[in-house]
Protein backbone atom coordinates (compact mmCIF):
# COMPACT_ATOMS: atom_id res chain seq x y z
CA UNK A 1 0.00 0.00 0.00
CA UNK A 2 1.14 3.71 -0.87
CA UNK A 3 0.52 6.69 1.76
CA UNK A 4 0.95 10.23 0.98
CA UNK A 5 2.55 12.23 3.61
CA UNK A 6 2.23 15.94 3.46
CA UNK A 7 4.48 18.06 5.24
CA UNK A 8 7.34 15.28 4.89
CA UNK A 9 10.67 17.09 6.22
CA UNK A 10 8.73 18.27 9.39
CA UNK A 11 10.31 17.19 12.80
CA UNK A 12 7.27 14.48 13.13
CA UNK A 13 6.55 13.72 9.63
CA UNK A 14 10.27 11.85 9.45
CA UNK A 15 9.97 9.94 11.86
CA UNK A 16 6.75 8.61 10.30
CA UNK A 17 8.03 8.02 7.07
CA UNK A 18 10.62 6.00 8.56
CA UNK A 19 7.86 4.47 10.94
CA UNK A 20 5.66 3.94 7.61
CA UNK A 21 8.84 2.58 5.51
CA UNK A 22 9.94 -0.32 8.22
CA UNK A 23 6.45 -1.44 8.41
CA UNK A 24 6.64 -2.21 4.60
CA UNK A 25 4.52 0.72 3.30
CA UNK A 26 5.62 3.04 0.07
CA UNK A 27 5.43 5.99 1.14
CA UNK A 28 5.33 9.26 -0.92
CA UNK A 29 5.69 12.54 0.39
CA UNK A 30 5.32 16.44 -0.29
CA UNK A 31 7.43 19.02 0.52
CA UNK A 32 7.87 22.66 -0.41
CA UNK A 33 11.32 22.22 -2.15
CA UNK A 34 13.58 19.65 -4.22
CA UNK A 35 16.46 20.15 -1.04
CA UNK A 36 14.11 19.04 1.40
CA UNK A 37 13.35 16.29 -0.84
CA UNK A 38 16.79 15.40 -1.75
CA UNK A 39 17.64 15.33 1.82
CA UNK A 40 15.05 12.67 2.17
CA UNK A 41 15.75 10.43 -0.26
CA UNK A 42 18.96 10.10 0.59
CA UNK A 43 18.34 9.44 4.30
CA UNK A 44 15.77 6.39 3.03
CA UNK A 45 18.32 5.62 0.54
CA UNK A 46 18.72 2.02 1.83
CA UNK A 47 14.37 1.65 1.36
CA UNK A 48 14.56 2.93 -2.42
CA UNK A 49 12.83 2.82 -3.98
CA UNK A 50 10.15 2.57 -1.62
CA UNK A 51 10.40 6.56 -0.79
CA UNK A 52 9.47 8.76 -3.30
CA UNK A 53 8.45 12.56 -2.58
CA UNK A 54 6.73 15.19 -5.02
CA UNK A 55 6.75 18.97 -4.67
CA UNK A 56 4.05 20.86 -3.46
CA UNK A 57 5.09 24.44 -3.46
CA UNK A 58 2.17 26.20 -1.85
CA UNK A 59 -1.17 23.74 -0.13
CA UNK A 60 -2.80 26.56 -0.04
CA UNK A 61 -3.57 26.34 -3.76
CA UNK A 62 -7.18 24.40 -4.32
CA UNK A 63 -5.59 21.93 -6.28
CA UNK A 64 -2.51 21.37 -4.57
CA UNK A 65 -2.92 17.80 -4.13
CA UNK A 66 -4.48 16.39 -7.35
CA UNK A 67 -1.59 15.46 -8.56
CA UNK A 68 -0.06 13.70 -5.45
CA UNK A 69 -2.82 12.05 -4.74
CA UNK A 70 -3.33 9.88 -7.70
CA UNK A 71 -2.35 6.08 -6.95
CA UNK A 72 -2.62 6.49 -3.36
CA UNK A 73 -4.37 4.15 -0.68
CA UNK A 74 -3.91 6.15 2.84
CA UNK A 75 -2.75 9.96 3.57
CA UNK A 76 -0.84 11.17 6.93
CA UNK A 77 -1.62 14.94 6.84
CA UNK A 78 0.94 16.50 8.93
CA UNK A 79 1.73 19.84 6.80
CA UNK A 80 1.17 22.85 8.65
CA UNK A 81 2.17 25.92 10.10
CA UNK A 82 4.03 24.65 13.31
CA UNK A 83 5.31 28.12 15.09
CA UNK A 84 4.15 29.45 18.51
CA UNK A 85 5.00 33.23 16.94
CA UNK A 86 2.83 34.80 14.45
CA UNK A 87 2.14 38.39 13.44
CA UNK A 88 -1.40 38.06 12.39
CA UNK A 89 -3.40 35.09 13.62
CA UNK A 90 -4.31 34.17 10.40
CA UNK A 91 -0.65 33.36 9.18
CA UNK A 92 -1.28 30.51 10.09
CA UNK A 93 -4.73 29.71 10.22
CA UNK A 94 -5.61 30.33 6.53
CA UNK A 95 -2.95 27.90 5.41
CA UNK A 96 -3.41 25.54 8.62
CA UNK A 97 -7.29 25.27 7.61
CA UNK A 98 -6.39 25.38 3.62
CA UNK A 99 -4.07 22.88 3.33
CA UNK A 100 -6.23 20.11 5.63
CA UNK A 101 -9.64 20.76 3.07
CA UNK A 102 -7.56 20.44 -0.19
CA UNK A 103 -6.16 17.36 1.04
CA UNK A 104 -9.69 16.17 1.83
CA UNK A 105 -10.82 17.69 -1.84
CA UNK A 106 -8.07 15.94 -3.54
CA UNK A 107 -8.73 12.57 -2.21
CA UNK A 108 -11.98 12.99 -2.81
CA UNK A 109 -11.92 14.03 -6.84
CA UNK A 110 -8.65 11.79 -7.56
CA UNK A 111 -8.17 9.50 -4.61
CA UNK A 112 -11.03 6.53 -5.40
CA UNK A 113 -8.25 3.71 -3.59
CA UNK A 114 -7.73 6.11 -0.23
CA UNK A 115 -9.41 4.48 2.50
CA UNK A 116 -8.12 6.42 5.60
CA UNK A 117 -7.00 10.05 6.43
CA UNK A 118 -4.66 10.59 9.42
CA UNK A 119 -4.48 14.26 10.63
CA UNK A 120 -2.05 15.70 12.79
CA UNK A 121 -4.08 17.68 15.18
CA UNK A 122 -3.04 18.67 18.65
CA UNK A 123 -3.38 18.53 22.21
CA UNK A 124 -3.78 22.36 22.27
CA UNK A 125 -6.79 21.99 20.61
CA UNK A 126 -8.40 20.59 23.92
CA UNK A 127 -7.32 23.29 26.28
CA UNK A 128 -10.43 24.94 27.08
CA UNK A 129 -10.22 26.98 30.90
CA UNK A 130 -11.56 24.41 33.39
CA UNK A 131 -11.39 24.45 37.53
CA UNK A 132 -10.02 21.52 38.95
CA UNK A 133 -6.49 20.22 40.26
CA UNK A 134 -5.24 18.16 38.58
CA UNK A 135 -6.42 19.92 35.35
CA UNK A 136 -7.27 16.38 33.14
CA UNK A 137 -8.09 16.87 28.76
CA UNK A 138 -9.70 14.14 27.14
CA UNK A 139 -10.88 13.79 23.39
CA UNK A 140 -14.17 15.40 24.86
CA UNK A 141 -12.78 18.90 25.43
CA UNK A 142 -12.45 21.35 22.72
CA UNK A 143 -10.28 24.68 23.27
CA UNK A 144 -13.46 27.53 21.72
CA UNK A 145 -11.52 29.91 24.00
CA UNK A 146 -8.26 30.49 22.09
CA UNK A 147 -10.76 30.96 18.63
CA UNK A 148 -12.70 33.43 20.11
CA UNK A 149 -9.99 35.51 21.28
CA UNK A 150 -8.30 35.14 18.52
CA UNK A 151 -11.99 36.52 17.19
CA UNK A 152 -11.84 38.71 19.54
CA UNK A 153 -8.88 40.40 20.06
CA UNK A 154 -7.33 39.59 16.22
CA UNK A 155 -3.77 40.61 15.48
CA UNK A 156 -3.29 41.79 19.47
CA UNK A 157 -4.48 38.27 20.80
CA UNK A 158 -1.69 36.80 23.10
CA UNK A 159 0.39 34.68 20.91
CA UNK A 160 0.10 30.95 21.98
CA UNK A 161 -3.91 31.67 21.15
CA UNK A 162 -3.10 32.42 17.48
CA UNK A 163 -1.37 28.43 16.94
CA UNK A 164 -3.68 26.93 18.95
CA UNK A 165 -6.65 28.55 17.18
CA UNK A 166 -4.89 27.64 13.77
CA UNK A 167 -4.84 23.74 14.91
CA UNK A 168 -8.52 23.58 16.38
CA UNK A 169 -9.84 25.43 13.07
CA UNK A 170 -8.34 23.02 10.90
CA UNK A 171 -8.92 20.32 13.15
CA UNK A 172 -13.07 21.31 13.12
CA UNK A 173 -13.17 21.91 9.18
CA UNK A 174 -11.82 18.64 8.98
CA UNK A 175 -14.50 16.74 10.61
CA UNK A 176 -17.69 19.14 9.57
CA UNK A 177 -16.15 18.59 5.54
CA UNK A 178 -16.46 14.89 6.42
CA UNK A 179 -19.69 15.04 7.92
CA UNK A 180 -21.03 17.23 4.66
CA UNK A 181 -19.58 14.82 2.30
CA UNK A 182 -20.11 11.29 4.08
CA UNK A 183 -22.08 10.22 1.67
CA UNK A 184 -20.02 10.82 -1.28
CA UNK A 185 -16.83 9.49 0.01
CA UNK A 186 -15.43 5.88 0.59
CA UNK A 187 -12.70 7.19 3.62
CA UNK A 188 -12.78 8.14 7.18
CA UNK A 189 -10.74 10.22 9.34
CA UNK A 190 -8.61 9.96 12.15
CA UNK A 191 -7.04 12.60 14.37
CA UNK A 192 -3.81 12.15 16.58
CA UNK A 193 -3.29 15.38 18.78
CA UNK A 194 0.30 15.06 20.15
CA UNK A 195 1.48 16.63 23.12
CA UNK A 196 4.55 18.88 23.17
CA UNK A 197 6.93 16.51 20.92
CA UNK A 198 10.38 15.62 21.86
CA UNK A 199 13.27 12.87 20.79
CA UNK A 200 15.60 11.53 18.27
CA UNK A 201 15.69 14.20 15.66
CA UNK A 202 15.56 12.55 11.82
CA UNK A 203 14.77 15.91 9.47
CA UNK A 204 17.68 17.88 8.60
CA UNK A 205 19.14 19.89 11.47
CA UNK A 206 22.88 21.10 10.91
CA UNK A 207 21.82 24.44 12.28
CA UNK A 208 20.07 26.55 15.05
CA UNK A 209 17.94 28.14 12.10
CA UNK A 210 16.87 24.86 10.87
CA UNK A 211 15.44 22.86 14.45
CA UNK A 212 11.54 23.44 14.64
CA UNK A 213 9.64 25.31 17.42
CA UNK A 214 9.78 22.49 20.18
CA UNK A 215 13.41 21.11 19.66
CA UNK A 216 14.63 24.83 20.05
CA UNK A 217 12.54 24.98 22.82
CA UNK A 218 14.05 22.27 24.35
CA UNK A 219 18.16 23.13 23.53
CA UNK A 220 17.35 26.76 24.88
CA UNK A 221 16.42 25.28 28.03
CA UNK A 222 19.13 22.64 28.41
CA UNK A 223 21.90 24.52 26.69
CA UNK A 224 21.04 27.63 29.33
CA UNK A 225 23.70 28.89 31.45
CA UNK A 226 21.28 29.88 33.99
CA UNK A 227 17.93 27.56 33.96
CA UNK A 228 14.73 29.71 34.22
CA UNK A 229 13.39 31.16 37.57
CA UNK A 230 10.46 28.75 36.85
CA UNK A 231 11.68 25.25 36.04
CA UNK A 232 9.81 23.87 38.49
CA UNK A 233 6.12 25.09 37.23
CA UNK A 234 4.76 22.63 34.95
CA UNK A 235 5.88 23.79 31.39
CA UNK A 236 3.72 21.08 29.30
CA UNK A 237 2.87 17.31 28.51
CA UNK A 238 5.58 15.77 26.78
CA UNK A 239 5.77 12.76 24.35
CA UNK A 240 8.07 10.89 22.37
CA UNK A 241 8.13 11.52 18.59
CA UNK A 242 8.61 7.89 17.88
CA UNK A 243 5.50 7.10 19.69
CA UNK A 244 3.54 10.06 17.48
CA UNK A 245 4.98 7.83 14.98
CA UNK A 246 3.42 5.05 15.93
CA UNK A 247 0.12 6.45 16.99
CA UNK A 248 -0.27 7.67 13.36
CA UNK A 249 1.06 4.16 12.03
CA UNK A 250 -1.32 2.28 13.92
CA UNK A 251 -4.05 4.63 13.05
CA UNK A 252 -3.70 3.70 9.57
CA UNK A 253 -4.26 -0.26 11.04
CA UNK A 254 -6.32 0.07 13.60
CA UNK A 255 -9.71 -0.19 11.70
CA UNK A 256 -12.27 1.02 14.53
CA UNK A 257 -9.84 3.81 15.24
CA UNK A 258 -11.94 5.49 12.06
CA UNK A 259 -13.72 8.34 12.97
CA UNK A 260 -12.19 9.24 16.25
CA UNK A 261 -9.46 11.22 17.76
CA UNK A 262 -6.50 10.27 19.72
CA UNK A 263 -4.29 12.00 22.19
CA UNK A 264 -0.91 11.09 21.99
CA UNK A 265 1.11 12.02 25.84
CA UNK A 266 3.04 10.78 28.66
CA UNK A 267 3.63 13.07 31.61
CA UNK A 268 3.49 16.74 32.37
CA UNK A 269 6.80 18.32 32.70
CA UNK A 270 8.61 20.61 34.10
CA UNK A 271 12.08 21.66 33.25
CA UNK A 272 13.60 20.71 36.55
CA UNK A 273 11.90 16.96 36.04
CA UNK A 274 14.03 16.86 32.53
CA UNK A 275 17.34 17.87 34.25
CA UNK A 276 16.84 15.88 36.83
CA UNK A 277 16.37 12.66 34.81
CA UNK A 278 19.48 13.90 32.52
CA UNK A 279 21.22 14.18 35.44
CA UNK A 280 20.41 10.94 36.81
CA UNK A 281 20.98 9.33 33.29
CA UNK A 282 22.69 6.03 33.51
CA UNK A 283 25.36 6.65 31.66
CA UNK A 284 25.81 10.06 32.87
CA UNK A 285 24.99 13.06 30.49
CA UNK A 286 27.27 16.10 30.89
CA UNK A 287 26.82 19.52 30.97
CA UNK A 288 22.96 19.84 32.02
CA UNK A 289 21.57 22.95 34.34
CA UNK A 290 21.15 21.75 38.06
CA UNK A 291 18.26 24.02 39.03
CA UNK A 292 16.70 22.74 42.55
CA UNK A 293 17.08 19.29 42.12
CA UNK A 294 14.13 17.02 43.36
CA UNK A 295 11.90 20.19 43.64
CA UNK A 296 8.37 19.06 42.23
CA UNK A 297 6.31 20.16 39.22
CA UNK A 298 4.13 23.58 41.22
CA UNK A 299 1.03 22.75 38.99
CA UNK A 300 -0.50 20.17 36.80
CA UNK A 301 -2.53 20.05 34.01
CA UNK A 302 -2.64 16.23 32.06
CA UNK A 303 -3.17 15.20 28.59
CA UNK A 304 -5.36 11.92 29.38
CA UNK A 305 -3.88 9.28 26.75
CA UNK A 306 -5.44 5.94 27.76
CA UNK A 307 -7.83 5.77 24.73
CA UNK A 308 -4.32 5.66 22.19
CA UNK A 309 -3.19 3.12 24.81
CA UNK A 310 -6.17 0.81 24.45
CA UNK A 311 -7.58 0.91 21.53
CA UNK A 312 -4.55 2.12 19.17
CA UNK A 313 -2.04 0.00 21.36
CA UNK A 314 0.58 2.82 22.21
CA UNK A 315 2.83 2.72 25.37
CA UNK A 316 4.52 6.06 25.70
CA UNK A 317 8.06 6.36 26.39
CA UNK A 318 9.40 7.85 30.06
CA UNK A 319 10.60 11.33 30.21
CA UNK A 320 13.89 10.14 30.65
CA UNK A 321 14.29 7.99 27.40
CA UNK A 322 12.60 11.05 25.44
CA UNK A 323 15.22 13.62 26.95
CA UNK A 324 18.30 11.57 27.14
CA UNK A 325 17.61 10.19 23.26
CA UNK A 326 16.95 13.79 22.42
CA UNK A 327 20.47 15.33 23.57
CA UNK A 328 22.36 12.71 22.40
CA UNK A 329 20.87 13.75 18.57
CA UNK A 330 21.51 17.03 19.50
CA UNK A 331 24.85 17.24 20.85
CA UNK A 332 25.90 14.50 17.79
CA UNK A 333 24.24 17.06 15.14
CA UNK A 334 26.37 19.47 16.58
CA UNK A 335 23.67 22.26 16.74
CA UNK A 336 26.26 24.98 17.90
CA UNK A 337 26.62 23.27 20.74
P1 LIG B 1 7.87 21.25 11.67
O1 LIG B 1 7.94 22.72 11.59
O2 LIG B 1 9.12 20.49 11.65
O3 LIG B 1 6.91 20.68 10.55
C1 LIG B 1 5.92 21.42 9.94
C2 LIG B 1 5.69 20.88 8.55
O4 LIG B 1 4.63 21.59 7.93
C3 LIG B 1 6.92 21.05 7.67
O5 LIG B 1 7.00 19.98 6.76
C4 LIG B 1 6.62 22.33 6.94
O6 LIG B 1 7.27 22.42 5.69
C5 LIG B 1 5.13 22.21 6.76
N1 LIG B 1 4.50 23.52 6.61
C6 LIG B 1 4.49 24.54 7.49
N2 LIG B 1 3.80 25.57 6.99
C7 LIG B 1 3.39 25.21 5.77
C8 LIG B 1 2.66 25.85 4.74
N3 LIG B 1 2.20 27.08 4.88
N4 LIG B 1 2.44 25.16 3.61
C9 LIG B 1 2.91 23.90 3.45
N5 LIG B 1 3.60 23.25 4.37
C10 LIG B 1 3.84 23.89 5.53
O7 LIG B 1 7.08 20.95 13.03
P2 LIG B 1 6.46 19.62 13.63
O8 LIG B 1 7.04 18.43 13.04
O9 LIG B 1 6.52 19.81 15.08
O10 LIG B 1 4.93 19.75 13.21
C11 LIG B 1 4.27 18.81 12.37
C12 LIG B 1 2.79 18.79 12.72
O11 LIG B 1 2.64 18.36 14.07
C13 LIG B 1 2.07 20.11 12.61
O12 LIG B 1 0.77 19.88 12.12
C14 LIG B 1 2.03 20.59 14.06
O13 LIG B 1 0.95 21.46 14.29
C15 LIG B 1 1.80 19.26 14.77
N6 LIG B 1 2.14 19.22 16.18
C16 LIG B 1 3.40 19.43 16.63
C17 LIG B 1 3.69 19.34 17.98
C18 LIG B 1 5.08 19.53 18.53
O14 LIG B 1 5.22 19.59 19.75
N7 LIG B 1 6.12 19.59 17.73
C19 LIG B 1 2.66 19.02 18.96
C20 LIG B 1 1.35 18.78 18.38
C21 LIG B 1 1.13 18.89 17.05
P3 LIG B 1 8.80 22.96 5.55
O15 LIG B 1 9.69 21.85 6.05
O16 LIG B 1 8.97 23.23 4.11
O17 LIG B 1 8.86 24.19 6.40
Amino acid sequence: ATVLITGASGYIAVSIVKELLDRGYNVRGTVRSVVKGDYLKNLFKAHEPRFQYVVVADMSNEDAYDDAIVGVDAVAHTASPATLVARDPQDVIKPAVAGTLNILESVKKRGPSVKRVVITSSCVTCMQPKAGEPLLYTEADWNDHSVNEVQAKEIDVDQPHKYRASKVLAERAAWSWAEKHKTEINFDIVTILPAFVFGPLLNEAKSLSQLNETSRIFYDAIKTEKPPSVATKQFSNLVDVRDVALAHAQAFEVEKAGGQRFIAASVPFSWQAIYDALNSANPPVSNVPKGTPGAPISDRSIFVSEKAQNILGVKFRSLRETAVDMLDDLREKEVQW
